[in-house]
């Protein structure tokens, strides 16, 4: 039997809704089809493209996964959870108030970065005036790394005409944040008739519940190029468990042109004698700051080998 392929454009546990690739997401809730996995379960996710069997109306079995141009994915223990497919960046949205997380940033940066996908780091709540040189502050260092870097107010329009949308335009983005950031609001802003959109798509997907707490994707016009926007929960829990000592050194911007310089080749950059990186904290090429926050993830990576095994 021949199949259609179709856009994961939602999930939830092991349900996933899908388009045809011919369809839009403000279609009405009937365009939408309920896939179910067959055989093996395999990790899809938002984003992927499938070859699927009708199998009654409105629902059909997932038959085979199309090949992904890239997948965002972090751990929960020894287990990969993948998050979006076929991206060509990932939003991280901060705030002024209430304080983000700059742990949980660094861990989305260095998915990021093993999955080799595109950075954007958004700011908002600008307006917040007197917050805004403390979270300044903060983030100064990662332009620095090669991370994007904007400034927005999702209360402010024009903060979004000039600053967000040139980068959303004709692109595929998943936007992520800790909850209280603002990110809803920058959606509301994005895509009219979010609200209605959702609710289409979760009385389809898990009859009306838990309306926040799937991954669903949105294709909007943003500057007269159409644009997709996928919102993503879960930006509290980021695991690394699943990434290797060296996947985890080379997601590191600033420590690659020091990596193979140390004295022993297996060096981990912890307080080896003659160690490059080390070395390059001495002379303020590195910042203490993600020296630290790369001890924290080597902690983490003995924790998880000690109790893989
Ligand atoms: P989410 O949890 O990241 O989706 O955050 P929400 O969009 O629900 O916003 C959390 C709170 O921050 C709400 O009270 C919003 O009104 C407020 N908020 C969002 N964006 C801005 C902004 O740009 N400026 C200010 N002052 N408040 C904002
Ligand atoms: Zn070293």
């Amino acid at each position: 039997m021949s199949t259609t392929p179709m856009r994961i454009i939602a999930s939830y546990g092991h349900q996933f809704l899908a388009l045809t690739l011919d369809k839009r997401t403000d279609m009405d809730a009937s365009a939408y089809i309920q896939l179910v996995a067959r055989g093996k379960k395999q990790g899809y996710a938002v984003g992927d493209i499938v070859n699927v069997t009708p199998t009654s109306n409105n629902q059909g079995a997932i038959e085979s996964l199309q090949e992904r141009r890239n997948h965002f994915y972090r751990s929960e223990f020894n287990k990969q959870k993948n998050l979006a497919a076929n991206i060509d960046q990932v939003a991280i949205v901060c705030a002024t108030e209430p304080a983000f997380s700059e742990e949980l940033l660094g861990r989305a940066l260095i998915c990021a970065e093993v999955a080799e996908i595109e950075v954007l780091i958004i700011l908002n709540k600008v307006d917040v005036s007197d917050k805004l040189a403390s979270a300044r502050a903060t983030l100064s260092l990662y332009p620095q790394l090669g991370y994007p870097l904007i400034e927005v107010s999702s209360k402010q329009a024009d903060s979004l005409d000039t600053e967000l949308k040139p980068h959303l335009a004709g692109k595929t983005t998943l936007l992520m944040g800790q909850s209280g950031m603002g990110k809803s609001s920058l959606i509301n802003a994005l895509i009219p008739d979010v609200q209605l959109k959702t609710r289409e798509i979760s009385s389809v997907l898990n009859s009306g519940k838990h309306t926040t707490t799937f991954t669903r994707l949105f294709d909007c016009d943003i500057n007269g190029q159409a644009s997709d926007i996928i919102d993503s929960p879960g930006f509290e829990q980021f695991g690394m468990a699943q990434f290797s000592l060296s996947q985890i050194q080379h997601a590191m911007p600033e420590f690659k042109p020091y990596l193979g310089q140390c004295r022993f080749h297996n060096c981990k950059h912890l307080q080896e004698p003659q160690c490059a990186v080390l070395a390059a904290i001495a002379e303020g090429q590195i910042t203490e700051k993600r020296h630290q926050f790369y001890l924290r993830l080597m902690e983490q990576l003995d924790y998880y080998d000690h109790a893989r095994y």
